[in-house]
């Protein structure tokens, strides 16, 4: 299928001059239309800062230092304040009117911190209407309340719940609210950062679950962000998987899952029981990741990992692609360095 988000060669830095540190590092990936894409990886690997990039959310410090996003703009016609033709966008040279336009309509964000997205002093119903109020000027009071209803619906929430404020919810109801949020405009991707400390595992299980079934409804696709591989393994149709700001690996999810390329990804894969593992503990790496202002040279996770040789010490595996891609990829773009990659370490 066609790609509607090309990320490529994207560079993130905290800060600028000699006390930048870069937290994401020339990291590309292909969104499908219509995909789940999992991104994977511990705590500080980049995960998030890659996602408010590449959305250009992204706040100082944070600095994008290079790379392009393509949002291949297929607009179904609802947005009267959209554009009506496909178009192919940079979102990292948009200008702003260009921004509000795709955000949000074309491509919606539930970020990590949903829990202070709400508005806390406003009820769930007029958070609902005033997403369509600003982008639906044709709806009318009764049509937005409808529709308003019908999200809610859309994502388990029955309509008793609309005149609630936000604290009055749970977790995971407050996440639900913010997914109906995002899909009020019918957008063509979804990002969803998953809040790792807020909901238990089985509640974000359930979540993501109402996510795909939505999802084959509407078509939309998604990018899916957290620590729990075995989750993306289940759910995901593809799997990037990031160390120190890098993605060192991607691959479909059963292909991940029976052929880890990366030795990172192997440890990631055995340190998650299958389905209850409530805290995140990385059983199968040992020692933990390195600080950003200290980067192993070569590759960084060398100093982790059981199979390092020599090489590791300063060179970078190069990410490939794997054959089955690489034929399909060749026949469609000719031999473009800019297609889906999975990292082949050396040694396998
Ligand atoms: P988590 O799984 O905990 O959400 P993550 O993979 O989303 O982690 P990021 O939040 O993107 O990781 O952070 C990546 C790196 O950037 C970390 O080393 C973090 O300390 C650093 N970082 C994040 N935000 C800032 C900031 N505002 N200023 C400086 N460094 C930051
Ligand atoms: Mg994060």
């Amino acid at each position: 299928t066609e790609a509607v988000l090309e990320v490529r060669g994207l560079c993130v830095d905290y800060g600028v001059g000699a006390n930048a540190v870069r937290a994401v590092t020339d990291a590309s990936l292909t969104l499908h239309r219509g995909e789940v894409l999992g991104l994977a990886g511990e705590s500080g690997s980049g995960k998030s800062t890659l996602a408010y990039a590449l959305t250009r959310l992204l706040r100082a410090p944070g600095v994008i230092s290079g790379g392009e996003v393509l949002f291949h703009n297929r607009p179904h016609g609802g947005d009267p304040d959209g554009v009506s033709y496909a178009e192919t966008v940079d979102l990292l040279a948009a200008d702003m009117v260009k921004l509000r336009q795709i955000r949000w309509s074309q491509l919606a964000v539930v970020f990590q911190s949903a829990m202070h997205a709400l508005n806390p002093v406003a009820r769930i119903d007029a958070q609902l209407t005033d997403v369509l109020k600003a982008h639906r000027r044709q709806m009318d009071a009764a049509a937005r309340r409808d529709r308003a209803v019908e999200l809610l619906r859309m994502v388990g929430i029955s309509a008793d719940r609309l005149r609630s404020y936000p604290h009055e919810l749970s977790g995971g109801m407050r996440q639900r609210v913010m997914i109906a949020m995002a899909l009020a405009l019918e957008p063509q991707i979804v990002i969803m950062d998953e809040p790792t400390t807020a909901l238990d595992v089985v509640t974000q299980r359930e979540i993501l679950e109402e996510l795909m079934l939505l999802r084959e409804r509407l078509g939309f696709a998604i990018v899916f962000i957290t620590h729990d591989l075995s989750l993306l393994i289940e759910l995901a149709d593809s799997i990037a998987i990031m160390y120190a700001g890098r993605i060192v690996e991607r691959a479909g999810a059963d292909e991940l899952f029976h052929a880890p390329r990366h030795p990172y990804s192997l440890g990631l894969l055995n340190s998650f029981p299958a389905l209850h593992g409530a805290k995140v503990r990385m059983e199968g790496i040992p020692g933990s990741p390195p600080s950003l202002t200290a980067l192993p040279g070569g590759c960084a996770f060398h100093p982790r990992c059981s199979f390092a040789v020599d090489r590791c010490r300063t060179d970078v595996p190069e990410l490939v692609l794997p054959a089955a891609e690489s034929a399909q990829a060749a026949r469609l773009a000719g031999d473009r360095p800019d297609q889906p990659r999975v990292a082949a370490c050396w040694l396998q």
